[in-house]
């Protein structure tokens, strides 16, 4: 294994965790499966030698994870991003078990997409905010009784599933199946795309020109927003739109801007 690990462009995004000994734990899991590229959002105590005592013979995810002041700028050059989630949440988004997540994260690093995968903190996970940038949900399913797991262990469960999906594709398979595990659930949108998809930045970007003009317009009442923008950013990442469709919707925007003006 040369020292990238195997998935290059994979990266794991831990969100505002309290207890380093988490991290380290949590980096321990991912070198085991060859996952080593780890963003760290606002960490509550880091560095921290209980993360490196913790991450055992890790030590270098740790010491190379990059550390970040908010959720954008661990996933701006993303292309695919996916949210880990214990619970319900009250809008339903498109979700994956992580068998099915596994797949899609192999499946975008071999057509070229650098890959986000958000946990959440310990004491309440994810906010809805950051569950929003997501084009997936992931939940690891578990007894009744107690659904949130330690979460180093919930890194753990989703980098084995990358690493068997990856082993899987290096078996010699027929074309068909070949064909489904490399469909990314957008049609022919996968490997043979002739426009890069949008990454997380131009997708922050057009949502912000969206909800100007949505405002602009008078469509979009700030004092009540319902869950609109929630429906349109589920909408908008439920396409993954490309880069040049990114751009032409931002053109028709600034055509209604400059009509309104
Ligand atoms: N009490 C929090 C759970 C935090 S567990 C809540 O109710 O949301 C810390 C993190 O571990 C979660 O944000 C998620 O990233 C991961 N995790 C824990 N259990 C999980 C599960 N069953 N499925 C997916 N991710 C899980």
């Amino acid at each position: 294994m040369n020292e990238q690990g195997l998935f290059p462009d994979v990266r794991i995004v831990l969100v505002e965790t309290s207890h380093p000994g988490n991290i380290g734990a949590a980096a321990r899991a991912m070198k085991n499966m060859g996952v080593t590229s780890l963003y760290l959002v606002n960490p509550g105590d880091f560095p921290s030698e209980q993360a490196v005592y913790r991450s055992v013979s890790a030590a270098d995810v740790v010491e190379n994870a990059v550390v970040v002041s908010n959720v954008d700028e661990a996933l701006a050059d993303c292309e695919l991003i996916i949210g880990t989630s214990a619970r319900d949440r009250r809008i339903p988004w498109p979700m994956l078990d992580p068998k099915s997540c596994a797949e899609k994260v192999v499946a975008g690093q071999a057509s070229g997409s650098k890959v986000a995968i958000l946990f959440g903190r310990e004491s309440r996970g994810l906010k809805n905010d950051e569950l929003h940038k997501c084009h997936y949900h992931v939940n690891i399913p578990t007894g009744e009784a107690y659904s949130s797991l330690n979460l180093a262990m919930a890194v753990q469960v989703i980098c084995y599933e990358i690493l068997q999906a990856s082993l899987q594709q290096q078996v010699p398979c027929d074309d068909k199946a070949m064909a489904e595990a490399h469909d990314d659930g957008r049609g022919s949108a996968g490997e043979n795309w002739d426009i890069k998809l949008a990454t997380a930045q131009d997708m922050e970007h057009l949502f912000e020109h969206l909800e100007k003009t949505l405002i602009e317009i008078e469509f979009h009442d700030p004092a009540n927003p319902r869950q609109l923008l929630t429906r349109l950013r589920r909408m908008f990442n439920r396409i993954r739109p490309d880069q040049m469709e990114v751009n032409i919707l931002r053109g028709f925007l600034t055509a209604i801007n400059n009509r309104v003006r």
